[in-house]
């Protein structure tokens, strides 16, 4: 398996250092780190190391990359003090909100959350 790496990718850069990003936890396949703009008291971004435009090419890829993200957010809400009281949101497509094009789960909690999120 190559791992695949975008140099003009904003998370790419970051997963190696060359954007600074306040990292709160690191896995061998994952890296997760706060929004830069957090809506929320937690707002954690957890990505893949390796770089995939969005949750659907990452799924494609079939290396158990997806249940990953969610169990690392898992034991970032676990960290973080909220349990397992958080929203998971992948944003998916320019029409849905995403502007980063490298698959993120957006973990946000320590308040009420509304459905639907509008
Ligand atoms: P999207 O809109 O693609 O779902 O989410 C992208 C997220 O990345 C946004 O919530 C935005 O605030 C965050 N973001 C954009 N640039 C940076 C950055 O340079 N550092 C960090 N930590 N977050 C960023
Ligand atoms: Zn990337």
């Amino acid at each position: 398996q190559v791992a695949q790496s975008d140099p003009e990718c904003l998370f790419c850069k970051i997963v190696v250092g060359e954007v600074p990003a306040e990292i709160v936890r690191e896995g061998e396949r994952t890296v997760a780190f706060r929004d830069i703009n957090p809506q929320a008291p937690t707002h954690v971004l957890v990505i893949p190391r390796e770089h995939h435009p969005d949750v659907a090419a990452a799924a494609r890829a079939g290396t158990g990359l997806v249940d990953e993200l969610a169990r690392e957010a898992q034991e970032v809400a676990r960290g973080e003090g909220i349990g397992s009281d958080y929203r998971l949101v992948f944003n998916t497509g320019t029409g849905a909100g995403q502007t980063v094009f490298h698959v993120h789960a957006h973990l946000l909690g320590g308040r009420g959350m509304e459905w639907p999120p509008g």
